[in-house]
């Protein structure tokens, strides 16, 4: 029998997407320019934004990067992130050369855990990066209650979430810095690219300055496609901007982001319902209404994980584990780190399945068939 293999993860590249592509290619101006610009705008009216300002990037690691150093972090300060998380946080701590600090988190949305996150803070400590993991909040008010008592800053990675709301507002759209990722294989991509959003046009020009090589110009004439001469070099900067040719896939993507998270909420819901009564899975604790779902997440109960893979596997149902903890990892296994109790539990239980922007019915079938069938025998 010859099936198709279901990604765990799959861009929607149209047509249309071409065009775009083959527009900025015909434009002739492949650097930062006038796309760039006009993706920033975008995100900016999708998110509503007032008072906020997007600075692009290249890659989302970048933009933690630069919305670290916005925030004065640096060396001997230390930073609390979960160790539940991409590595791309702990990365861009350790390239501000601050100390990466890892807490656990909590069952229910896995995200940070405040009570264990307020135990590791010291006098070092600067700045929170919770997660809000695959596109559900974690409990954000309680971050920012604890901010509040240490004079703490927050950098929300934001990277799952883009378009889920809490009370009605976007996430980006309120608190202190929030990034975004545009990579391969988020809601929306750029094929790479991210973005910092920050609450003061002086943040923003330091952001754009750190974001191309400290360079005063570069921001207002490259957006006309064009370049300054007569520039100064006002801080030190890196080679983070996002160029044209990325920016127009992003346009193409945002303005299908709406069509792109409706379809990915229904799948979460009839996920939901197909799994709901299976006593060995936990399905996640959200109804993904007002949610823009990244990743759809089982846990697997009774040690019964590995056997659910192979059996998917023979079915070519292609699975992914979101994460492992990054204080497993050799290079980060010596930071500072609290009791992981809930971290370890839920990595050893998480299996990420097939979730598509406009997936096909009969995928979604097959998926649903290989989950159950697994639990019948
Ligand atoms: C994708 C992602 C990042 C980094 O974004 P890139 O654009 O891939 O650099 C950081 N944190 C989390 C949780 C992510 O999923």
């Amino acid at each position: 029998m010859n099936m198709e293999k279901i990604p765990v993860f799959e861009p929607f590249i149209d047509s249309d997407t071409r065009k775009h592509l083959e527009n900025a290619l015909d434009v002739g101006w492949l650097g930062m320019g006038a796309f760039t610009k006009e993706f920033e705008e975008r995100i900016s009216d999708y998110l509503r934004l007032d008072g906020r300002y997007v600075v692009s990037t290249n890659t989302g690691t970048s933009a933690l990067h630069i919305a670290l150093l916005s925030a004065n972090i640096g060396p001997g300060d230390e930073v609390i992130t979960p160790s539940f998380n991409y590595v791309a946080d702990h990365q861009a701590i350790s390239m501000t050369g601050a100390n990466v600090v890892m807490c656990d988190i909590q069952e229910d949305n896995l995200g940070i855990d405040c009570k264990k996150a307020e135990k590791l803070i010291t006098n070092k400590t600067k700045a929170i990066i919770p997660l809000h993991f695959a596109g559900i909040p974690c409990d954000q008010k309680e971050v920012y209650d604890l901010a509040k008592k240490y004079d703490l800053r927050i950098i929300e990675d934001a990277m799952h979430a883009f378009g889920t709301s809490i009370e009605g507002q976007k996430i980006g759209s309120y608190g202190d810095i929030t990034c975004f990722s545009f990579d391969p294989v988020k809601v929306i991509t750029s094929i790479d690219g991210g973005c910092v959003i920050v609450n003061s046009i002086e943040e923003k020009e330091k952001l754009q300055h750190l974001r191309l090589l400290g360079v005063d110009k570069d921001t207002t004439e490259r957006y006309k496609n064009k370049r300054a001469w007569d520039y100064d070099v006002v801080s030190q900067g890196f080679r983070y901007h996002l160029t044209n040719i990325m920016a127009s896939v992003g346009i193409a993507q945002i303005k299908k982001v709406d069509e792109f998270i409706t379809t990915r909420q229904k799948i979460c819901q009839r996920y939901n319902e197909s799994f709901k009564e299976i006593p060995e899975l936990k399905i996640p604790q959200s109804d993904f209404n007002n949610i823009s779902p990244f990743i759809y997440t089982i846990r697997v109960l009774n040690g019964k994980r590995e056997f659910l893979i192979e059996h998917l596997k023979k079915l070519e149902i292609d699975v992914g584990i979101h994460f492992i903890p990054v204080h497993k990892h050799s290079y980060f296994k010596n930071c500072k780190q609290g009791n992981m109790e809930i971290t370890e539990k839920v990595t050893n239980e998480i299996l990420t399945i097939p979730l598509h922007s406009n997936m096909k019915n009969e995928l979604v079938e097959r998926v649903i068939d290989g989950i159950t069938s697994f639990f019948k025998h």
